[in-house]
C-alpha cells in the first residue's frame, strides 16, 4: 500500500464513529471519482472545515462569530429551540415556519459512550434562558432512547431553575428510533406544530 493512502486511511479512522470501515470506505470511494472531481470534494472539504466553526451564542455551526440565525434582528431570541446537532436545527430551518433561535447541545447525553451533561452546552443554555427571559424552550432532540433521556433531563434541569418557563417537546407522530435530519418534512412540521 503506497504511504499516503496508509497514512489518508489513518487520518480518517480519527473521525468520530468512523474506525477503519468507514475509512475505508471513503477514501476508497473518493478515490473511484476522477482525479479532477475528487480534487474539487477535498477542496470544497477543506475550505468548509477551516472556515467553519461554532456560534458564540447557539452552537451553531457558522463562517463567523455569531451565526445568521442569532444575528438576525427578527428572530424572536425569547424562544429557543434546543437540538442535538447543528444538521438538525437546518432541517427545521428547511420548513421556514420557525421564528425562534437554536441551541446547540453538541450530542445527547449518552452513558455507554461516556458522554454526560456536563460533555454538552448546558451551562450556556440556562445562561441564555437567563439573559434574554426566555418564554419557551423547545426541546427537538432525536426521537430515541438517547435523545428522550437528554430531553427529560434538560425539562428537569430547567424546571428547577426557571419555574415559569413553558418547555416544550416536539411530539412524535415522529417515528421512534428516527433521527431528526432525515425525518420528511411534513413529519417533522406537524411534530414541531403538536408539541407538547
Ligand atoms: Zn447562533
Amino acid at each position: 500500500m503506497p504511504k499516503t493512502l496508509k497514512e489518508a486511511l489513518e487520518k480518517v479512522t480519527e473521525i468520530p464513529t468512523y474506525g477503519e470501515r468507514g475509512s475505508l470506505r471513503l477514501v476508497y470511494n473518493l478515490l473511484k471519482l476522477t482525479p479532477e472531481r475528487r480534487i474539487e470534494v477535498v477542496k470544497a472539504l477543506f475550505k468548509a472545515v477551516e472556515s467553519l466553526r461554532n456560534c458564540r451564542e447557539c452552537y451553531l455551526l457558522t463562517d463567523k462569530e455569531i451565526c445568521a440565525v442569532c444575528s438576525d434582528p427578527n428572530r424572536r431570541k425569547r424562544f429557543i429551540c434546543v437540538v442535538e446537532e447543528s444538521q438538525d436545527a437546518y432541517a427545521i430551518e428547511k420548513l421556514e415556519r420557525y421564528k425562534g433561535v437554536y441551541h446547540v447541545l453538541q450530542g445527547r447525553i449518552a452513558p455507554l459512550e461516556g458522554i454526560s451533561p456536563q460533555d454538552l452546552t448546558l451551562e450556556k443554555l440556562l445562561e441564555r434562558v437567563e439573559k434574554y427571559e426566555v418564554k419557551e424552550v423547545i426541546i427537538a432532540t432525536n426521537p430515541n432512547a438517547e435523545g428522550e433521556a437528554t430531553a427529560n433531563y434538560i425539562a428537569r434541569l430547567l424546571r428547577e431553575r426557571f419555574p415559569f418557563v413553558k418547555i416544550s417537546r416536539i411530539s412524535y407522530g415522529l417515528q421512534f428510533g428516527s433521527l431528526l435530519e432525515f425525518v420528511d418534512d411534513i413529519s417533522l412540521e406537524k411534530s414541531f406544530e403538536n408539541r407538547k
